[in-house]
């Protein structure tokens, strides 16, 4: 097949060459006197993405899926009350996993395409005076409706309750991507996975524990054995790993830190929100088709979940994107299974990059019959970033020293008009 696969599913995302050559390394000795370096590297870049001094970043060879484990075994015990919320597959799966453990889970089921409802949490909590909730869990980015929640407003919600439980946050789709603060929000536990924000393939669960977290370990009594954190912990102070760490990931996410850190995190966040509000122009304003995110508060800056109209199959949608011009769009899971499709934008990605997907998606739902203005979609997302100020990350050329702005130079296409 000429060309190549156009990958826009929420993850796994494309990984950049700079990355892909990073891992072409040969195996070594996982217990060489230079092995620690690689660890300790790593352990500092993802201080610097958590935005963390104290706590502990863990690398574990599993997805994310793992590190959602390793968060609830290694703090609570079995009939523990933690309190969750409901609005997509992924907060659903991460529910369906406490109560898998034999965790209570008081669950708020939301609406799909709303988020994390902070006034009842706030009730609940306050409403909690025994203080028997012993974490509270965020999905801080519903990956299946393209939904991101307020998590400081989670931490407000506990403080103003004055009530101690954990905070456990699923970052998966977000970090490196969103705005994330795991000292300033007062995180416990958060989680995430190397497919992501870290452009990397999946294989990797990332995870940051805060010293209250840690301190939970010796009264919780959940099993576990292989996400044993202090075994960990006791491995990684020595800049080694308990068992055999999956070393080319490693060497990759070395490279993805580097990335990160060049670009810098405010600009990947500056970024990731300027390229989704194009994604969103194409599908609002262009397609005139809804997001499954209900209110702008909930939009999602790493994925658009595109609701088709009445009698349009997604599934027929995204095989026609598949079939006929390779390019890979998400689905919808479970609820909106058929319902809706979703662009991924969230790690290496440009506006050029994304009018594919935008052209791709415009291209298949005529195909399967959605009346729309063909070439709607390009139009308005072109013309939202003609008309804003790129973040630094996306120019090939540094701008010269005084130059005019990009925002404010003429634009022919518009002045014309
Ligand atoms: C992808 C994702 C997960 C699952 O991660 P895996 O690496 O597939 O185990 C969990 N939560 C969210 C929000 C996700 O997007």
């Amino acid at each position: 097949m000429a060309g190549r696969n156009f990958l826009f599913v929420p993850g796994p995302t494309n990984v950049p060459d700079r990355i892909q050559r990073a891992m072409m390394v040969s195996m070594e000795d996982h217990r060489s006197p230079r092995f620690p370096q690689l660890t300790q590297t790593i352990m500092a870049g993802l201080r610097e993405v958590f935005r963390t001094q104290s706590g502990t970043p863990f690398v574990f060879p599993s997805s994310g899926t793992g590190c959602w484990e390793a968060a609830l075994t290694n703090t609570l015990s079995p009939g523990d009350k933690v309190l969750a919320s409901r609005f997509g597959q992924f907060s659903h799966l991460w529910i369906d996993m406490c109560e898998r453990l034999g965790l209570d889970v008081q669950i708020v089921d939301c609406e799909w395409g709303t988020g994390v409802p902070l006034q009842q949490y706030q009730d609940i909590l306050k409403a909690d005076t025994q203080h028997q909730i012993k974490a509270v869990l965020v999905c801080q980015n519903e990956t299946a409706t393209g939904v991101a929640s307020d998590v400081a407003g989670v931490r407000e919600a506990l403080d103003e309750a004055v009530h101690p439980a954990l905070l456990f946050v699923d970052c998966v789709s977000s970090l490196g991507c969103l705005e994330f603060r795991f000292d300033d929000w007062g995180i416990d536990m958060a989680v995430s996975g190397s497919q992501k924000g870290f452009m990397l393939p999946a294989g990797l669960g990332i995870l940051c524990a805060s010293p209250k977290a840690l301190a939970m370990y010796p009264s919780s009594k959940l099993k576990r054995a292989y996400f044993d954190l202090p075994d960990m912990i006791q491995s990684n102070a020595t800049g080694y790993f308990p068992y055999t760490p999956a070393l080319t990931l490693m060497y990759g996410l070395v490279e993805a830190l580097k990335m990160i850190s060049e670009e810098g995190l405010d600009n990947i966040i500056a970024r990731h929100h300027y390229l989704a509000e194009g994604v969103r122009a194409a599908v609002t304003q262009g397609w005139q088709l809804k997001l499954c995110a209900k209110e702008q508060r909930w939009h999602s800056d790493t994925v658009s979940a595109v609701m088709l109209p009445e009698g349009i199959a997604g599934t027929e949608v995204i095989a026609r994107a598949y079939h006929r011009y390779n390019l890979s769009l998400g689905g919808g899971l479970s609820k909106v299974a058929g319902k809706l499709f979703r662009i991924g934008h969230l790690g290496d990605m440009n506006e050029i990059h994304l009018m594919a997907a935008i052209n791709g998606a415009e291209m298949a739902m005529l195909d399967c019959g959605v009346k729309l203005q063909p070439g709607s979609g390009a139009a308005a997302a072109g013309n939202y970033w003609r008309t804003h100020e790129a973040p630094s990350g996306l120019c090939a050329m540094p701008k010269p020293q005084g130059a005019q702005s990009d925002a404010t130079r003429p634009n022919p296409a518009l002045s014309s008009r």
